[in-house]
């Protein structure tokens, strides 16, 4: 391995992840923080702490100069951007390569390509992939993107082609409200990823999410089969799983294998995940978009199929070849996820930042903590809310969510509200228990079923 050290260009439980694996590697870790963070979990635990600036991510975290500046300081080989910030920034992977450094992901170019929603969709295409269907391109002439709407046929969606984290999505029902919010997602792109470019997809109705974790080191690439990732609320993920358990065996079999093919037709290297929607009724599937990064979800992956993914980006980064062999890759029982916010769940799910008074975290078989909290840690308000993530393995889905039940019941995270009280309630839901759900399957039961989840968050205070 030709890394020694690696600066983490990252805060919260990524950059605990990417420092834990490091230290199992002997690579010794730079931690940058801004002013808010100087209390990090992070910060405590790297053999090394830089100050990168004001609280602000624009001035910090997203201050690309004051990133290189402490990665020289310190004599960092390599920068881990985690998910978020720079991780699917083309300019700041070329910036971190110029100097002397390796950029944890895939090359720059691999970045432009996948990381453009819109490039991206072309190169599916062009591997053989199935997209959803829609516009070619971006849209230029709104003539021309009327026409499109009115083929590809109502509901469309108008997606920004630099968006991310479930923003910058937009579901228009006719070409009156086509004509309206057009120009707004335009603008609101701009602002939000200094992009204006917006693209049109037809509305998959039903559909899951499901997508497909792969590895490169350039030559070969391998997929660790599927997450089913369709409980959402605003588009953004709130419980993952794998294996999928709506997939038959061949169209998981074809499904994994495309995003193979579509990595390996950009030679990809290092972790990403190619997304899909699956229609469970005709057994289609359509790309959506590449993630040229690891993901929040990764570890239900690396639970059902023993992998160190983190471990194994490092080293391909680090140029050595895959360790592993796709026949060698199997999946064994089935692990869940749950992302604890600090959110109040019943009050619409507001951020909920505070100090942590206590905390208890669960233990046993088959349980995982992936977190940045300790007991007196204060939260502070300025970045997402993502606290911690409790993931459970067993041998089969239905045990699997009792366990993920017992181990919501243990877990104590004091003095804020989180979304705890949501998965206690989920996990004894039928349609969740029984895997019947589709993306917008949460968000019409929490229209109807808030109650339960004040009550339950009241049981517990
Ligand atoms: P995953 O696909 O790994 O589940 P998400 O899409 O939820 O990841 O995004 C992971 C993190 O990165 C979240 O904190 C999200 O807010 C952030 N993020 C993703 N894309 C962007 C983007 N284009 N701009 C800013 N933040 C982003
Ligand atoms: P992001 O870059 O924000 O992650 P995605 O393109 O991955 O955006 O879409 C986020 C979510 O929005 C998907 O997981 C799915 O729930 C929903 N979605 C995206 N595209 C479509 C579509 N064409 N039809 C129906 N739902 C969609
Ligand atoms: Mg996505």
């Amino acid at each position: 391995m030709t890394i020694k050290s690696i600066l983490i260009a990252n805060r919260g439980e990524i950059a605990v992840r990417i420092i834990r694996a490091a230290k199992e590697l002997g690579i010794r870790t730079i931690q940058v923080y801004s002013d808010a963070d100087s209390d990090a979990l992070a910060v405590k635990m790297a053999d090394e702490a830089v100050n990168i600036g004001p609280p602000q991510a624009a001035k910090s975290y997203l201050n690309a100069d004051a990133i290189l500046t402490a990665a020289k300081a310190t004599g960092a080989d390599a920068i881990h951007p985690g998910y978020g910030f720079f991780s699917e920034n083309a300019d700041f992977a070329d910036a971190v390569k110029n100097a002397g450094m390796t950029f944890i992901g895939p090359d720059a170019e691999t970045i432009r390509v996948m990381g453009d929603k819109v490039a991206a969709r072309k190169t599916a295409a062009a591997a053989g992939v199935p997209t959803v269907p829609g516009s070619p391109g971006r849209i230029d002439d709104m003539e021309e993107a009327r026409d499109i709407a009115v083929q590809t046929g109502f509901p469309v969606m108008i997606k920004a082609a630099a968006g991310g984290g479930g923003r910058g999505i937009r579901i228009v029902a006719n070409l009156e409200e086509f004509d309206q919010m057009a120009p707004q997602a335009s603008a609101e792109a701009q602002a939000a990823f200094g992009d204006g470019g917006l693209y049109i997809e037809k509305v998959i109705e039903g559909a899951r999410h499901i997508e497909v974790q792969v590895l490169g080191d350039g030559e070969r690439a391998v997929h660790f089969f599927e997450r089913d990732c369709s409980l959402q609320r605003r588009r953004q993920k709130v419980w993952e799983e794998a294996p999928a358990s709506a997939l038959k065996e061949e169209v998981r079999q074809n499904l994994c294998l495309s995003a193979v093919s579509l990595a390996e037709a950009v030679q990809y290297r290092g972790a990403g995940t190619v997304e899909y929607l699956y229609d469970e009724v005709t057994g289609e599937y359509y790309f959506i978009e590449m993630n040229t990064r690891i993901q929040v979800e990764h570890p239900v992956t690396e639970m059902i199929t023993g992998v160190d993914l983190m471990r194994e980006m490092i080293s391909v980064a680090g140029g050595e070849r895959l360790s592993v062999e796709q026949k060698d890759i199997l999946i064994r029982g089935h692990a869940i996820e749950v992302r604890l916010n600090a959110e109040d769940a019943a009050q619409n799910f507001m951020p909920h930042p505070g100090t942590v008074s206590g905390l208890t975290i669960p233990g046993g078989p088959g349980v995982r903590f992936d977190g940045s909290i300790y007991a007196g840690y204060s939260i502070p308000p300025y970045y997402d809310s993502l606290l911690g993530k409790l993931l459970v393995w067993d041998e089969t889905r239905g045990q699997a969510i009792d366990r993920l039940k017992r181990a919501l019941d243990e877990l104590q995270i004091d003095g804020v509200k989180t979304t705890k009280p949501l998965f206690q309630v989920l996990t004894t839901v039928d349609d969740v228990r029984n895997g019947a759900f589709d993306t917008s399957w949460l968000e019409n039961w929490l229209g109807n079923n808030i109650d339960q989840i004040k009550a339950q968050e009241g049981s517990q205070s």
